[in-house]
């Protein structure tokens, strides 16, 4: 059990991964992507995952806004190293007040 009064030193951790597959109903499978969070099991605070683009993509890592969810777009071992590129997804990106007009 943590000690509210003394800082955790993050010994052990939780992470869950859901794994979602991408397809039409009762067609192939187009893409897959892992949803992945790490907390510390004894304090509860979550990890956030460092220096990957926000948004989602089948073609490479991306977090959440709050950087705590990596969506990792995963393949089959047996498939192409192109499987699922040519799915849409999205980024967020990050302006400062002086990029606005
Ligand atoms: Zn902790």
């Amino acid at each position: 059990v943590a000690d509210p009064d003394r800082a955790c030193h993050h010994h052990n951790f939780a992470a869950s991964v859901a794994v979602n597959r991408i397809a039409e109903d009762g067609q192939a499978p187009t893409g897959y992507v892992a949803d992945i969070r790490v907390a510390c099991a004894d304090c509860d605070e979550p990890f956030r995952f460092s220096d990957a683009p926000a948004g989602l993509s089948f073609a490479h890592p991306a977090v959440s806004v709050d950087e705590t969810e990596l969506h990792a777009p995963i393949r089959p071992a047996s498939s192409d190293p192109d499987f699922g590129l040519g799915l849409p997804g999205f980024a967020v990106r990050y302006r400062d007040g002086g990029d606005l007009g």
